[in-house]
């Protein structure tokens, strides 16, 4: 089932989402409809909090485009994007690596914003799918971006807090204005 993605400045998106102790099946369905709401709003990632539930659990799906990361290793193993996504996970860690990279991003919480972000281009993530395995996932490009910008979501910071104070300057009135349209 679709569910409706809520949008800045909605007070869950700033919530530290609580860990999943355990699995249960209201779990389960809440992360196959965020993988459908997902593709139905052409997003490459989404977290719960995005869906208005305070959990840290999100999906990323990058497998759109094999060319966007130079390498993925799964537990220690080479693996493919297509072998992986849509990964859905739970109670990530996170560990940057590398040197910084500008891309755009945008995300689906801000319908109309894109903006320049620089993030570490590779990470080592280590997170548990629903079935309780353990994933230690390292690579770099969209996917490691995508991975950063999703789990930024399940501690309540959010894209436009990583961009540059002129940038931020910039979309002062656009913020305003979703603000009054949907707060
Ligand atoms: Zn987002």
């Amino acid at each position: 089932m679709i569910r409706p993605i809520v949008f800045y400045p909605a007070p869950v998106l700033r919530k530290v989402g609580a860990r999943i102790e355990e699995v249960s099946p209201e779990i389960r369905e809440l992360a196959a409809d965020m993988v459908e709401t997902m593709y139905d709003a052409s997003g490459v990632g989404l977290a719960a909090p995005q869906v208005g539930e305070s959990l840290q659990l999100a999906i990323v799906d990058v497998s759109h485009d094999e060319e966007c990361i130079s390498y993925l290793r799964v537990n220690g193993e080479e693996k493919t994007l297509a072998e992986i996504c849509p990964l859905t996970f739970i109670n990530p860690e996170l560990e940057l690596r590398g040197e910084k990279d500008t891309d755009v991003e945008g995300c689906l919480s801000f319908p109309d914003l894109r903006g320049d972000i620089t993030r570490p281009f590779e990470v080592k993530a280590t997170v548990y799918t629903l079935d309780g395995e353990k994933l230690v996932i390292e690579t770099d490009g969209l996917f490691a971006r995508a991975i950063q910008h999703e789990i930024d979501h399940l501690y309540g910071k959010l894209f436009i807090d990583r961009m540059t104070s002129a940038k931020k300057l910039a979309i002062r009135r656009q913020l305003k204005e979703m603000a009054q349209q949907y707060g």
